[in-house]
């Protein structure tokens, strides 16, 4: 089979995806804003550059004529997802890593609640209103926005004053753009899992929680400043923080990575390939509340460059999870089989 290079757009964990694909002798092309040459120039692992003005044009046809002919597998991660809608992505006319069609369940809240709770996960329950919150609940904006914006609320007034203010910030049309949840007390953890629909496996690959803006920082601050203060909340990610969790809680991690492959089999064919993240937060008793999916590469994985506490206990060699994409690209290749882990 003629040779395929691994594409992806400039930024989230491309550095990683490109790495992994040199590491697996397959050829790399980045699709990068002008603005960010200076920094992905700098890395020999990326064999071609196609620069852009700015992301929308990944969708031109120069572009795609550019993925194209270097026979790209183009793999998707979250700033494709958040800049781009589902039809978008849906219609680009290069093949896909993974299930796109599962990409538009993890951008519509609705869905993407419906998969998680068809799974069999503890799931954190959805609150249709303002009216029904009754506890302490978190509010969230659409899309992958990476939690800027998001604000803890426990009752329709508190919901409403902060409403407003990201009205006035211009971050929101209204407050139909706000998701609400219940709220779960823990701490977060970010599952990374890889399926093989060729070798039919599911693998955990590494977790990881991430560190947030600012509300990592409310803890350095007394509680009279806290209290005091008129603090905004938010939860805007500035990187992630490797976490190992205690053996015993591993077999569950396990199963609830097949079961979301299973039902997302049913639900949206051909289902969850290649990788994707849990996350959610251990509650006081252990057990895992799923609050959200990425049905994609997430960038916690890119802690895990040269392979992690798990990914150890299975490959002879370094595996990131960027790598474990170009090697499943590689294994279809041989067997003929590009069709089943591209959409
Ligand atoms: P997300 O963008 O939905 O992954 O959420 C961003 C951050 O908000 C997470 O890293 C958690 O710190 C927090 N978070 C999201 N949903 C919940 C929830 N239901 N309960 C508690 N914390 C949450």
């Amino acid at each position: 089979m003629a040779n395929r290079s691994i594409a992806a757009l400039g930024s989230h964990c491309a550095l990683q995806l490109l790495k992994g694909a040199k590491d697996e002798g397959l050829s790399t092309l980045l699709v990068c804003e002008k603005e960010r040459l200076n920094l992905y120039k700098r890395f020999r692992f990326i064999d071609d550059i196609f620069a852009v003005d700015n992301i929308s044009e990944i969708l031109s046809d120069k572009c795609i004529e550019r993925l194209q002919e270097t026979n790209s597998i183009l793999i998707p991660h979250g700033t494709l997802i958040a800049y781009m809608d589902s039809d978008q992505i849906e219609q680009i006319n290069v093949p896909i890593f993974g299930n796109k069609w599962i990409l538009r369940w993890e951008a519509d809240r609705k869905l993407k609640q419906k998969l998680m709770e068809r799974s069999n996960l503890l799931v954190s329950k959805a609150i249709e209103s303002k009216n029904d919150i009754h506890g302490l609940c978190i509010v969230k904006l659409h899309g992958a926005a990476g939690g800027r914006g998001y604000f803890t609320a426990w009752n329709r007034e508190s919901f409403e004053r902060q409403a407003i203010r990201l009205k006035e910030q211009k971050l929101i049309k209204g407050e139909q753009d706000l998701f609400i949840q219940e709220y779960v007390l823990g701490v977060p953890a970010f599952l990374h899992f890889f399926y093989s629909p060729i070798t039919n496996e599911i693998e955990l690959m590494g977790v990881d929680r991430r560190y947030e803006s600012n509300v990592d920082g409310l803890g350095r601050i007394p509680a009279r400043e806290q209290l005091c203060a008129d603090i905004e909340m938010s939860y805007n990610v500035v990187g992630n923080i490797p976490i190992v969790l205690r053996e015993s809680l591993l077999l569950r991690a396990y199963q609830m990575g097949e079961s979301f492959v299973d039902t997302s089999k049913n639900l949206v064919p051909p289902g969850m390939n290649g990788p994707f993240c849990l996350e959610g937060v251990y509650d006081k008793d252990g057990n895992f509340v799923t609050f959200e999916f990425s049905a994609r590469i997430v960038a916690g994985t890119n802690l895990y460059l040269s392979g992690s506490p798990y990914s150890d206990l299975v490959y002879p060699e370094p595996m990131s999870m960027g790598r474990r994409i170009a090697r499943e690209v590689k294994i279809a290749n041989e067997k003929n089989m590009i069709d089943k882990i591209t959409s």
